[in-house]
């Protein structure tokens, strides 16, 4: 297997984002409700009982990189409210981690996703349809995430972890 530096990998894992985005945003999210007129904004990103989103590491990586644009309080008033989530929503790193739910940690009121450009793949996927058969296939995301594995298996040589979003930016912080 042809090995990236992580330099690389995130370049690819950026390209590889912004063409997901493109596809479900031309083929599926005309047929969805808008979320600019949404009259209930970031219910989708907060919803505590509906919202698991993971991550490998490649991914928290450029997630981190994006956070790390923003102002050093903006930053430290984010990563307060990443282990407050982990803290309150009692986040772990093993065992089922796909059964743990949270409000997500980078949803900001008058400014929607703080990491858009490199959002996870559910939720770029994600949108509001009111009838079941507009929505995007599963095996899109399912294809996607393979690609993503495979990105992390080239940079860090081994099987990717899928940790819940706010769990692996702290373990990335502290790398
Ligand atoms: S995904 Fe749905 S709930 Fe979330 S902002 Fe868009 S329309 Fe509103
Ligand atoms: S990463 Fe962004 S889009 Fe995804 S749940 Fe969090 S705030 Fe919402």
């Amino acid at each position: 297997m042809k090995t990236l530096s992580e330099k690389q990998a995130l370049l690819k894992l950026r390209n590889l984002k912004t063409e997901f985005r493109s596809f479900i945003r031309e083929n599926y999210e005309h047929k969805a409700k808008s979320c600019l007129t949404c009259e209930t904004k970031g219910a989708c990103c907060l919803d505590a009982h509906f919202v698991n989103v993971h991550v490998t590491k490649l991914e928290a990586v450029a997630i981190g990189e994006t956070l790390a644009k923003l102002n050093l309080e903006k930053q430290k008033e984010i990563y307060a409210r990443i282990e407050n989530t982990i803290e309150k929503y009692d986040l772990k790193s093993s065992g089922d981690t796909f059964a743990q739910t949270y409000a997500c940690p980078l949803f900001e009121k008058e400014v929607g996703c703080l990491i858009h450009s490199v959002k996870p793949l559910p939720c770029i996927q994600h949108a509001c349809y009111e009838r079941k058969e507009d929505l995007p296939p599963d095996e899109l995301q399912i294809e996607a995430e393979k690609q993503i594995q495979r990105l992390n298996e080239q940079t860090y040589k081994k099987f990717p972890r899928w940790l819940p979003l706010p769990v692996f930016l702290n373990l990335i912080r502290r790398d």
